[in-house]
Parts: C-alpha cells; structure tokens; sequence
C-alpha cells in the first residue's frame, strides 16, 4: 500500500511518523513546496529573538523511511494519481491507495510589502530588520515578536485590547501592562492608517484549501477526517467540531495539527476506528517572563455561541510569597449549572499544567463545583497552599450559589 502525504509540516509529519510506528512495509511518500526539512513553525519568534539558532528540525526521513518529494507542488488528480510540478524539474506522477492532505494555512495578507510570518524563509527575511518595526495584530504571533528585536517596537491592534481571540479584557489587560513595562508602545482601536516603518502583518490565518479546489477534493470532512473514499484532511487546513460550541471550526495550532496527524494514522491502521470527538482550543505562550493562555471558550467566543456566562478571577501565587512566589491569575467562565466552559491563566511558572487540568476538567464536562474539590499538592517552595485554580473554583460556586438562589 503506498499513502501519499501532501504537507510535510505538523500534521503531515506526525501522521508520517505515526503511520511507520504501526507499520513497517507501508510505502510513505511526503510532498512539500518547501524545500527544507520539516521543522516546528512555533519555534520561528524565538529565532527572529536570537534565543535558538536555527529552527528545531524534528525529522528523519531515512530512519523513517519515508519517501520526501522535495519542492513539489501537486497540480492536479486524475484517479488515484496526482501530478505534481517542481519549479526546477520535470513534472512527476505519483498514484496512492490512501491520501492525506496537510496544506496547513497561509497568513492573512494586507499589503505586498509588509512582512508575513510563516515560514523559515519568512523568519529569514524578518531576523534581517535593523530599524524600527511596527507589528500590525495583537495576537499570539504578533504579541510573542513584540519583544524579539533591540530596536523600538509598536503594536498596533484593532480591537480595544490585544490578545481578544484568546483572553478577555481584564486579563489582556495584565499582558498589556506587561509589554509596555518592557518598552512595546501598544496602541489599541487602531483603524488601518499608512505606517511608514518595517510593517510586520500578524493579522491570523487561513486554512490553505485553493488547492483542494484544483484537485477536485472537498474541504469538508467526516469524524474520521475523510473527505470522500481514501481521502483524508488534517492540521490547519482540515475544520473540526469545537467540543464547546458544537460549531466545524479550523484552529491553526500545532497541539491540534499533531493529534490528528497520529490519530488519523492509528485509525487507518487499527480494527477499531476511533472518531475524532473535536477539539478544545489549549494555548500558551510567553513573552519575556511572561506566560499566559487559555482554554475553551474565552467570554466573546461563549457569547456569540449563544451561552449565557459567568466568570470568576482569583489571584493567587505560584508558591509562598517569602521564597520567591510571584503572581498567578487564574480566570474560569462556566455556566449557570457550574459547567467549565473557559479559563484563562496569566503567571510566572507552572501555567502549562494548570491548563492542560483545565482542559481535561471541559472534556470531562466538569463544574466548578468538582474542581473546587480537587486534592491540590502543596509545599512552600513548591505550590501555594490555595492552588489558584482551587481559588477561582471556590469563587464560583460562592458566584453560583447567589445566582441560583
Ligand atoms: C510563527 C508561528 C508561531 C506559532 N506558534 C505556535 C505555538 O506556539 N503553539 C501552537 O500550538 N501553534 C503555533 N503555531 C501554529 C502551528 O505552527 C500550526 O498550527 C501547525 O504548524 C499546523 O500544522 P499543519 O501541518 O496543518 O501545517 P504546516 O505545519 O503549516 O504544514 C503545511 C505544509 O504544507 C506545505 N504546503 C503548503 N501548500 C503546499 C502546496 N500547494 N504543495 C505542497 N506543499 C504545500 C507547506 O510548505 C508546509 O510544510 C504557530 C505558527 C506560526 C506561523
């Protein structure tokens, strides 16, 4: 059986990987417009930053036995075969049993001559800037770039706080503080006038489906990430149910990209298929010593879902004040009958498990009633005695308790 893998980024080379862990005779090809090997795009700020010198490149195609078509774009399918055309060489065909799409996405674009951040050639062109820069959007990538350089940085958000696909105004406000702290010059409502410096777009992403159109294959999928027969879509180009809303959504991050990439391989290889249940959107990243993320539905996204929700803030410390313990905020949203919906974390130290508990406890459908019943660790140079977690549940239900009088 030969499988053909169109992308060899996240999704596609996970689900590479995946595939020869539960198969050693199965034939694995891999094309990629790119002529590098595959690396991890999460890593391309801290590049620009200096922090890492190249890029993390994760793969081993040899040890794998994968099949890698260097710089090959498919261009369109007849049957089960695809032709494929290389800038520089001749067109190739290449027939498949199964075939699996994972094209990603591509940023959204404003203007030809601002810079755009996807790539290792876009980190490339983006670590040569000398002079001052302007970073259009307040998201994840633009926020993580605001303090990549050692020259002047503005940040230039339209909505009246940075970060409003992941954090709620209150807690966008403590990163905000934060940036500015560091030297950003952060400027909220921005509405598009001319910028004349080094323009840096960071404005999100769309899924790369134009390609799907040319080879006549729907964007639309099953559970199973099937499009139609022995065709299956993945990573950013592939829309998931949201676990939360109910709602098919495309989420353009890495975590997700890589689950789905094993899990499709695991059910093309097992007897007993398990259906992709959706996601649960789980981010984090960190600005200088700042980490900060979220899970779920941030308060916006639950509105325009038609929830009707509450929230609840604690702030707490990550261990004893006298040894060091810095500030740790951590926010819940969860609805009338105590079901978490939400949460959003701001800290120092230890965010990542808090939120990876968090998104299990919404998986699992639980209340804050539940997680404020949670056996929390302690030690003074370790965890608070009050986990902030703990500390956000109990608010709740005394939050609830009143509501439901
Ligand atoms: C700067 C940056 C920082 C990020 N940081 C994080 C983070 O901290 N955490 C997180 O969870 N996510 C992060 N992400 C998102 C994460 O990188 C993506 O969600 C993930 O890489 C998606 O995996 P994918 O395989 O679907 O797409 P990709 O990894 O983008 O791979 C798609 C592949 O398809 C190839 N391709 C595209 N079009 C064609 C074509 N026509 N023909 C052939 N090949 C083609 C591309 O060259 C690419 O190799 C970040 C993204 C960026 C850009």
């Amino acid at each position: 059986m030969r499988i053909v893998v169109l992308g060899g980024g996240t999704a596609g080379h996970a689900f590479a990987r995946r595939a020869r862990f539960f198969d050693k005779q199965v034939e694995l090809c891999i094309l990629d417009k790119d002529g590098l090997d595959q690396y991890s795009p999460c890593s391309l700020p801290y590049f620009i930053e200096g922090r890492t010198n190249a890029v993390d490149v994760y793969a081993d195609y040899d040890r794998d036995n994968i099949t890698y078509y260097r710089g090959y774009t498919p261009m369109k399918r007849e049957g089960n075969t695809l032709v494929c055309s290389h800038p520089h060489k001749e067109p190739i065909e290449l027939s498949y049993d199964v075939l699996v799409i994972a094209l990603g996405s591509i940023p959204k674009r404003l203007r030809e001559e601002y810079y755009y951040l996807k790539s290792y050639a876009d980190a490339q062109r983006i670590k040569q800037l000398s002079s001052d820069v302007a970073i259009l959007g307040g998201g994840y990538i633009g926020v993580e770039l605001s303090l990549s350089f050692d020259f002047s940085v503005s940040l230039y958000e339209k909505e009246s706080h940075i970060l409003g696909s992941y954090l709620d105004g209150d807690m966008a406000t403590l990163v905000q503080e934060y940036l500015v702290s560091q030297g950003v010059r952060v400027v909220c409502n921005f509405t598009d006038a001319p910028i004349e410096k080094n323009v840096i777009c960071c404005i999100g992403f769309e899924p790369n489906i134009a390609p799907l159109k040319q080879l006549d294959i729907s964007p639309i999928t099953t559970d199973f990430f099937a499009s139609q027969e022995n065709i299956y879509i993945i990573g950013d180009c592939s829309q998931n149910k949201n676990m939360l809303t109910g709602n098919k959504e495309y989420a353009f991050l890495g975590g997700l990209a890589k689950k789905q990439g094993e899990l499709l391989a695991q059910n093309l290889f097992s007897s007993t298929p398990t259906p992709y249940q959706g996601f649960i959107v789980n981010s984090i990243t960190k600005v200088g010593e700042l980490l900060f993320g979220t899970v779920g539905l941030t308060a916006r996204s639950a509105k325009q879902a038609g929830m009707r929700v509450f929230s609840a803030r604690f702030s707490g410390l990550d261990k004893y004040a006298r040894l060091g313990g810095r500030k740790l905020v951590v926010k819940l949203l969860f609805l009338s009958d105590g079901r978490i919906i939400g949460a959003q974390i701001v800290g120092y130290a230890d965010v990542s498990g808090r939120l990876n508990l968090l998104s299990y406890c919404m998986r699992m459908k639980h209340t804050v009633h539940q997680l404020a019943l949670l056996d929390t660790c302690y030690n003074p140079d370790s965890a608070d005695i009050t986990d902030p977690v703990v500390g956000a549940a109990l608010l709740g239900v005394k939050k609830l308790s009143v509501i439901n009088r």
